[in-house]
């Protein structure tokens, strides 16, 4: 029997969703491309065929109008779709194909052809919502590739990490009510988009399956540790799900240009080993990272590649930035309202 491998889902098309001026531009992809290839992994790992997903994926969460109005937009140049987010005459594409390889690749990992899996993927999904662009995110990848598992009845339950230094408002909004899907977001509090208080806990039957860890600016490697030991991993533990998703965003890193939450690559490196032990503990190793956001060149080429080693059990990491030099501020309260709230 062949031992398993990690799998990445990349496309060439990801790279000609691109405006060069723009924070999320194809040269992210390149850069962690350009990682991998120095450290080797990428004959270790297992490369997914991608495809664009039907119709009737992407409708699992958008509405058919916006489907047909973004196609129908790309395929007439393109422009922006909202104040943040452009396209061009490749973004339905390269956004359906990020879809659709979000979706098979969840699938490999969940019927054991692949250990685990990355999708090295752009336009970023997070922020998308049902009817509209958000955030430089045309579709909602990881709330798909959920749902869908869920609908082709591969799983019975999921859940969804979002590390991002934005709320994923659009994953929140697009799973909130469903009580199988797990959604735990730490993020930037108050920042863009807004949302993610702690006082968001779902809707309806979804009641007590969000849970929003809302971080002041500043708190760094000592407060994620903190959240993740008392209130992240605990919730994984009790949901038990069938899978985790990752939405990974490497900007929460200290030195990155959008945003003031102060993680090292060495918080991201425990943050990842973390969640793939609980991975292993609760659902026999079933994970999948997806990218999302993270600007700063470095941080993105060495932050995705150490969480590809650990994926692929490469007991490596590196952190050439260092740690920030700013001292973190205290979290114990808002720990303690979390406990309360969702009764941990
Ligand atoms: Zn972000």
């Amino acid at each position: 029997m062949n031992e398993l491998v990690t799998g990445i889902a990349f496309d060439p098309i990801f790279l000609k969703h691109d405006q060069p001026s723009h924070p999320e531009n194809a040269k992210r992809l390149e850069s962690i491309f350009s990682e991998l290839n120095k450290k080797g992994l990428l004959e270790k790992v297992s490369r997914l065929k991608c495809r664009s997903a039907e119709t009737d994926e992407l409708t699992v969460c958008h509405t058919n109008e916006y489907v047909e109005y973004v196609k129908a937009f790309c395929e007439n140049g393109g422009g922006y779709l909202d104040p943040d987010t452009y396209s061009n005459s490749y973004s339905f594409k390269a956004a359906a194909i990020a879809v659709g390889s979000s979706i098979d690749l969840t699938e490999l990992v969940i019927s054991g052809d692949l250990k685990n899996g990355f999708a090295l993927l752009r336009p970023p999904g997070h922020h998308a919502l049902a009817n509209r662009s958000m955030g430089f995110c045309l579709f909602g990848n990881i709330a798909i590739a959920a749902k869908v598992a869920l609908r082709n009845s591969l799983i019975k339950k999921v859940a969804v990490v979002d590390f991002d230094v934005h709320h994923g408002n659009g994953t929140q909004a697009l799973i909130a009510d469903d009580p199988n899907i797990l959604f735990i977001s730490t993020h930037q509090y108050p920042f863009y988009p807004g949302t993610g208080s702690s006082r968001e806990i779902g809707t309806g039957d979804g009641e007590g399956t969000l849970i929003n860890i809302p971080l002041q600016a500043g708190v760094g490697d000592t407060g994620f540790k903190f959240a993740f030991e008392e209130v992240v991993i605990p919730s994984l533990q009790r949901f038990n799900p069938d899978l985790i998703l990752v939405s990974a965003g490497y900007d929460a890193h200290w030195d990155d240009p959008l945003a003031n939450l102060n993680l090292s690559l060495t918080g991201y490196d425990w943050i990842s080993r973390e969640l793939i032990k609980s991975a292993e503990r609760i659902c026999s190793g079933k994970i999948v990272f997806f990218l999302e956001g993270g600007y700063n060149l470095d941080v993105l080429g060495f932050g995705v590649t150490n969480a590809i080693q650990r994926l692929s059990g490469i007991e490596e990491f590196e952190d050439p930035l260092g740690k920030s030099l700013q001292s973190e501020p205290d979290i114990t309260n808002l720990i303690d309202e979390l406990k309360k709230i969702h009764e941990l």
